[in-house]
């Protein structure tokens, strides 16, 4: 497409958005948005099982069209077994910020069984929002049991990101003069 790499480069606003999903076993830590919550069961699988940050990284990524997180910090690495998931984010953060956008907001949602998130939801959005650098009511997140689904041994996490231009891709701020 002729126009393809001029329209990856102008627009003023961004979308982004991410899903992930991971199974519950014995005896890990639950982390979720980077907060340790209490729960007999944690999430195993790639790093910390962090199944929001995982979303968020990849709704970021794919806000500026960059590959996935498998692609970047590939599962099979040993070097991501247990790893900290704001690694995963930081790194997107870095390719949103190279393409001259900021977040604006996010929205989530989180399909679970257990643990109950309301009484966590506040801490986990704080600890978003402080990852991100974005005020606190930017972040929401809401929390579903999964009715008729069959997948109460899973975690599954699904966010969309608002990305705003803050300057050109070669690091000079955005014009802000009014259209004539
Ligand atoms: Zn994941």
């Amino acid at each position: 497409m002729a126009n393809d790499q001029k329209s990856t480069t102008n627009n003023r606003t961004r979308i982004g958005y991410g899903w992930d999903s991971h199974e519950f076993k014995r005896g890990i830590p639950l982390k979720i948005g980077g907060v340790t919550l209490p729960h007999p069961k944690g999430l195993g699988g790639h790093s910390d099982g962090d199944v929001l940050l995982h979303a968020l990284t990849d709704a970021l990524l794919g806000a500026v069209a960059a590959p996935d997180i498998g692609s970047l910090f590939s599962p099979s690495d040993p070097q991501w077994k247990g790893a900290d998931s704001a690694v995963f984010l930081r790194e997107a953060l870095k390719r949103v910020r190279a393409a001259g956008y900021a977040v604006t907001n996010v929205d989530s949602t989180l399909i679970l069984v257990a643990p109950k998130i309301g009484p966590h939801a506040a801490a986990i959005r704080a600890h978003v929002a402080e990852l991100l650098g974005i005020p606190l009511d930017c972040v929401g997140l809401k929390a579903k049991t999964p009715e008729g689904m069959r997948t109460d041994n899973a975690a599954i996490a699904h966010i969309v990101v608002l990305l705003e231009k803050v300057r050109t891709k070669g690091g000079r701020p955005q014009s802000r003069k009014p259209k004539k």
